[in-house]
């Protein structure tokens, strides 16, 4: 059975100062946590170095929320995944319909950043999920099973390589309220069968955790995590505030 992995997400939301305080009240709040769960931290680019020294410290992982694809060079106002490694970021998500939404980020995109990643050393944590619009389509099920394979698609892994992928459903985001657990479960089911369908199955139940993200808060993070497909939560708003982040742990630890 893989790890149970929360990973927070703090978007665009604090600056140094309250970055730290939120971590050093993490680090004091979570000194318990077992082996049996992984926690990693998405702070901003420009706090991830303050960020890696308070970490080394604690039992909180580091992740970034974006990366470009090339070692170095001309690429202004971009970040390689060596310069990510170089700081202690173990994690990079990739793909997360933000960047789709306002940057135009694409599947080849992610695809290319996935790769970079992974030569590197960093886990791609890679977003995935329908727009209300592809829903109403009824195209979501496609949407999924698209952006999983051409992000991964030609992408060979070596059996100790670790990748996330976050069934993040768009209009669910920052909106207060989830999906159901079932659903939930069922899109991160159809997303293991995407994998499947482009790795041998002892990579997929090895490599690969399947999780889930879109307003989770200390209401409904237990009802995920018991769930079969689901190895863990995304969690952006209710992941801000020292209170709720350990009241989330607390549900969910230990569940599995
Ligand atoms: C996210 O943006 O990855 C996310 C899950 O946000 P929220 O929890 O705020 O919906």
């Amino acid at each position: 059975m893989p790890k149970m992995i929360f990973i927070a997400n703090w978007k665009m939301n604090l600056g140094l100062k309250e970055t730290v305080i939120l971590i050093k009240q993490l680090l004091g709040g979570l000194k318990k946590i077992k082996n049996n769960l992984e926690i990693v931290i998405c702070p901003s680019f420009t706090v991830l170095s303050e960020a890696s020294k308070l970490l080394k410290k604690g039992n909180i992982k580091l992740g970034s929320q974006d990366v470009f694809w090339e070692e170095k060079g001309a690429y202004t106002g971009n970040i390689s995944p060596k310069m990510l490694k170089e700081i202690g970021c173990e994690y990079v998500i990739i793909g997360h319909s933000e960047r789709r939404q306002y940057l135009g980020e694409t599947d080849e995109m992610a695809h290319q950043k996935i790769k970079a990643a992974i030569k590197e050393g960093l886990i791609p944590i890679l977003c995935v999920g329908e727009t209300f619009e592809e829903r109403q389509e009824g195209q979501k099920d496609y949407i999924i099973i698209k952006q999983v394979t051409k992000a991964l698609e030609g992408i060979s892994l070596s059996r100790g390589q670790k990748i996330i992928i976050a069934y993040e459903p768009v209009w669910v985001i920052g909106s207060g309220q989830a999906v159901k657990p079932e659903e939930a479960e069922y899109t991160n089911q159809i997303i293991k069968q995407s994998l499947i369908d482009l790795y041998p199955r002892d990579i997929v139940e090895q490599n690969f955790r399947i999780i889930y993200g879109g307003s989770v808060d200390s209401s409904v993070i237990k009802s995920f995590v018991e769930r079969s497909v689901i190895d863990g939560v995304l969690v952006g708003g209710a992941s801000l505030k020292t209170k709720d982040f350990i009241k989330m742990i607390n549900k969910i630890h230990p569940v599995k």
